[in-house]
């Protein structure tokens, strides 16, 4: 259950055909995803298209359903010395690769072992502390960054629209804890949802080497969601240019727009 107390998950074990896929994210040449499907259901997830790959749960609601690949990290392993140079990986791309189900399966934690070992880069983006499990893996590691999405400072917000994901203050210290640990952070602030910008910038300046910061692309899922709790006025591009302006001005070279 998230810490709104969200429904149960159904979790599902399965078997995939290889680990890394080909990334078109700018200075990342690999994804991995250790599972279909993401317990944090997010309102307004762009990765909610997965469900249609999904071979369990085709029709059912993103956030209700999780398939972990146990074989991913024994494909891993026998996928990298195989490649020819070495390259940096994203996780993940469309799954929280900390979402509550790595606690048990440790598929985010086994492709980090294995990648650090073998010398690549690695790029987290999660909204969960359960990162901080493994900074004993990432301090190893050739190049990382950790990042954590926190697109608001306000909770309310955030039990609305990220129901079953971790608090904002969570996040804020599993941040604080990453960098303390040794390891870089950044912080993706996307969308920008109803938020203070000066409070959520002095939340976490002190913690953070990099911010990106990003419009809301996918406003139709959340239109309603918005309206009905009065924060229409964040659905326009008006908002996302004066948010990301004022991001951008307090944190200054730390920070940049993504497609600015
Ligand atoms: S954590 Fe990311 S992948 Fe998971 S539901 Fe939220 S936006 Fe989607």
């Amino acid at each position: 259950m998230g810490p709104d107390g969200g429904s149960r998950v159904d979790i599902t074990e399965i078997e995939v055909r290889s680990a890394l896929s080909v990334s078109r994210i700018p200075g990342v040449q690999y994804t991995i995803n250790p599972y279909v499907g993401c317990e944090h259901g997010c309102r307004y997830c762009y990765a909610c298209f997965m469900s249609r790959y999904s071979r369990h749960h085709k029709d059912a609601p993103w956030g209700s359903f999780v398939e972990a690949k146990v074989n991913l990290v024994d494909l891993l392993a026998r996928e990298l010395p195989r490649k020819r140079k070495r390259s940096t990986v994203f996780l993940s791309s469309v799954c929280d690769p900390y979402q509550p189900a790595e606690e048990r399966y440790r598929l985010t934690r086994g492709c980090l072992e294995l990648l650090a070992a073998h010398g690549w880069g690695i790029e987290i983006l999660t909204r969960s502390p359960l990162a901080g499990r493994d900074v004993d893996v990432l301090r190893g590691a050739a190049v990382v960054s950790v990042g954590f999405s926190i697109p608001t400072d306000n909770e309310r917000v955030r039990q609305v629209l990220e129901p079953n994901s971790p608090t904002i203050a969570q996040r804020v210290e599993a941040l604080k804890e990453v960098r303390e640990s040794g390891v870089s952070t950044w912080v993706f602030v996307a969308p920008m949802l109803p938020m203070d910008p000066l409070r959520l910038y002095a939340m976490i300046h002190p913690h953070v080497d990099s911010v990106l910061v990003d419009g809301l692309n996918y406003s139709f899922r959340v239109k309603e969601i918005f309206h009905r709790n009065g924060w229409g006025y964040a659905l326009s591009g008006q908002y996302a240019h004066r948010t990301g302006r004022k991001l951008l001005d307090l944190f200054g070279e730390k920070a940049r727009q993504v497609c600015a």
